[in-house]
């Protein structure tokens, strides 16, 4: 892949979403001075920059000493070494740390750019981002994933004004990290199959256009795995590369819906049990790994159907009544439950058309089938590439309990108004037994 490629996507989701531009993706060895170059293009005299103990050391702090050789005026905030968790509170002691300059820089992962974009869109500063790790695709992308009032969500937000990085820092992280990032980057193959459905069936709002940031890219993760494995700088650049392009799809779509589906649901059911609950959650690309080995079979399921097998009003007679599903929500979310009842009214649909869908999925498989099909990979395939890349493929390998993510399989649909493979097979009568066994929640 080229530097090329990048700028073309750049102008891609500028003209599809013009309103909220990334200026600049930069990939390579000089990513400190180019990004200095581009806080003085802006005219900014003073930053923020936000790390913690790990990136500064891990980046040797060439950031600061890019900036301040380049004449601008540098405070910092930097985190400790553990675990950081991004909350609207540490991004409102980000903003007020960023109070009066002139920009906001990040130099790390996951965590601190959104810490950064967060308070950047708070103070309408622009946030600048020095990646440190190919983890996820949140870089260039306008959401960011931010536990509001302890309750884990992904907030819409501006984007960050640029994307640096330097290959060889991005190579040295933790291979854990790169792993995450192989997983969610290929979560796209379910998440876009996903949201082909829900136009296909509920007329939800679809742009092709945005799958075209992925054109051969799946392929070739697949292929670069064993190299993300063991830490080659050229492979896991590749996949960094991937994983700012898989952003920008979902950028140019005005939606996270490209990159996010079902998978993403099972993920954010652990994050907010684990952030109501204290129980251990695991990085968000392995929970997406694992949970995409998941949706992609239960889209083998659905697509290799017998339409004759399927029987619209036993499938509507088996369909939960509202207090049963709420019943689960109350004893999944406690004090939440309302917001949580709220989001799932948006797309509980009643019995009837619950049949009718099934008889429309009866009908229209083949074409059902045939708009999801470029999407799809082999549960296999992906499970494979991803212990290639050395990253969990098993709920039993992830740091999460194992009951938790069970009940995620089976009720994370009920989280969020995104219709996925987690509703079509439910609605299909292709169910995860748990969703039946209503458990008392931790
Ligand atoms: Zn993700």
């Amino acid at each position: 892949m080229s530097a090329e490629r990048l700028v073309h996507a750049l102008d891609l989701a500028r003209r599809c979403d013009g309103s909220r531009p990334i200026e600049q993706c930069w990939i390579g060895h000089d990513a400190a001075t180019a990004l200095a170059a581009h806080i003085r293009a802006l005219g900014a005299a003073e930053v923020l920059v936000t790390a913690d103990e790990n990136t500064r050391a891990a980046t040797d702090d060439c950031v600061v000493r890019a900036l301040r050789d380049a004449g601008v005026r540098c405070r910092e905030k930097i985190h400790g070494a553990g675990p950081l968790d991004a909350s609207d509170a540490l991004g409102d002691e980000t903003a007020a740390a960023a109070e009066g300059a002139d920009a906001v820089v990040a130099v790390g992962a996951g965590t601190l750019c959104d810490l950064a974009k967060y308070a950047g869109d708070r103070l309408g500063l622009p946030a600048v981002l020095y990646a440190t790790a190919a983890s996820m695709n949140g870089y260039t992308s306008g959401i960011t994933a931010i536990k509001v009032r302890g309750l884990k969500r992904t907030v819409p937000c501006r984007p960050a004004h640029a994307v640096f990085a330097n290959p060889e820092t991005v190579a040295a992280a933790p291979q854990r990290m790169a792993a995450a990032g192989l997983a969610d980057f290929l979560s796209k193959c379910s998440a876009s199959a996903d949201w082909a459905a829900a136009h296909f069936l509920r007329d939800e709002y679809y742009d092709p256009n945005a799958l075209q940031f992925y054109d051969g890219l799946v392929d070739r993760a697949v292929e670069v795995a064993p190299r993300v494995g063991q830490g080659d700088p050229e492979a896991v650049a590749f996949l960094l590369e991937a994983l700012l392009l898989s952003g920008l799809s979902m950028l140019a779509a005005g939606s996270s819906s490209p990159a996010s589906g079902g998978e993403h649901l099972i993920s954010h059911y652990i994050d907010m049990k684990s952030s109501l609950y204290g129980a251990p959650h695991d990085l968000h690309g392995a929970q997406v790994g694992v949970a995409t080995v998941h949706c992609l079979e239960l889209w083998r399921r659905v697509t290799t159907l017998d339409p004759a097998q399927i029987d619209p009003d036993a499938i509507a007679r088996a369909q939960p009544d509202d207090a049963i599903v709420r019943g689960w929500i109350d004893a999944d979310w406690g004090a939440v439950a309302d917001e949580v009842w709220a989001q799932w009214q948006r797309k509980a649909r009643s019995r009837d058309t619950l049949r009718d869908e099934a008889a429309r999925v009866q009908r229209e498989l083949a074409d059902l089938r045939a708009r999801v099909q470029a999407d799809l990979l082999p549960p296999e395939v992906v499970a494979q590439a991803i212990r290639d890349a050395g990253g969990p493929d098993r709920p039993e390998q992830l740091d999460a309990p194992l009951d938790t993510y069970a009940d995620a399989c089976a009720r994370a649909r009920f989280i969020r108004d995104r219709f996925t493979v987690l509703d079509l097979a439910a609605g299909l009568g292709i169910a995860t037994a748990r969703e039946h066994q209503p458990r008392r929640s931790r």
